[in-house]
């Protein structure tokens, strides 16, 4: 592309692939969005893939689950790797928007009727060394691809280590009683409430926050929704 061409280009289609940086209308190009292969084929109920003709899990099935959906983009592997470290630690919040765009698409095919979005809170210790909660500006960015209401619902009062460095028992130990829901919020009533965290693996966060959530506001259907989901 010549320069008198790229300025042409960025005049009528001012964006950028936001992985490779090159001229591209969206804000993924095809070949980025190439590889990161989406699942068609998960349990509907918490993403793990499917063999048989059922839409649930046989897990799911016997336990339950306690969300009334889960959606996610693709599992915790290869390209998807590179997009949760660059959405965890680059602070571009036009990544977030990116994600959200094919969030958006998702939910969309799954006709989840959403009144407002939310978002797993992190931990202040990361904040601090971060500077934003990702899962925050998906939220948001969702919010506004959905044209609903969005709310910082949940807040941490305690300090929690990172889940990683846990096993599941250790984990569920970790966040219990961690969260609390914003005074601002408390005792409201909200329809269908959407949650938003970056990465599923254990789903202990994820269940904590909807736990606190049920105590605290009522709601019609709870969803949730994470970037990618451990395999
Ligand atoms: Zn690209
Ligand atoms: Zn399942």
């Amino acid at each position: 592309m010549s320069l008198i061409e790229k300025f042409l280009w960025e005049l009528f289609f001012p964006t950028k692939c936001v992985f490779c940086g090159n001229y591209h209308s969206g804000y993924i190009c095809p070949k980025c969005l190439s590889k990161l292969p989406m699942p068609d084929r998960y349990c509907q109920l918490c993403g793990r893939p499917l063999t048989g003709i059922n839409e649930i899990c046989y897990n799911c099935e016997r336990e339950g689950a306690i969300w009334d959906g889960f959606e996610f983009l693709g599992y915790y592997r290869d390209t998807w790797e590179d997009v949760i470290k660059a959405l965890k630690f680059q602070n571009k919040p036009y990544i977030a928007q990116a994600i959200a765009k094919l969030a958006k698409e998702r939910i969309l095919k799954r006709n989840w009727k959403i009144d407002i979005v939310t978002f797993v809170p992190l931990s202040y210790k990361r904040i601090k060394e971060r500077g934003y909660n990702q899962s925050e500006y998906l939220a948001y960015f969702l919010s506004k691809e959905l044209k609903v209401s969005y709310g910082s619902l949940l807040y941490l009062k305690k300090e929690i280590r990172p889940q990683k460095e846990l096993n599941l028992e250790e984990r569920i130990k970790n966040v219990k009683g961690a969260f609390e829901v914003e005074l601002s919020y408390q005792e409201q009533t909200y329809g269908n409430i959407l949650i938003i965290d970056d990465v599923y693996t254990t789903g202990a966060t994820l269940k904590e926050c909807i736990n606190t959530l049920k105590t605290k506001v009522r709601y019609d259907k709870m969803y949730a929704f994470t970037v990618v989901r451990a395999l």
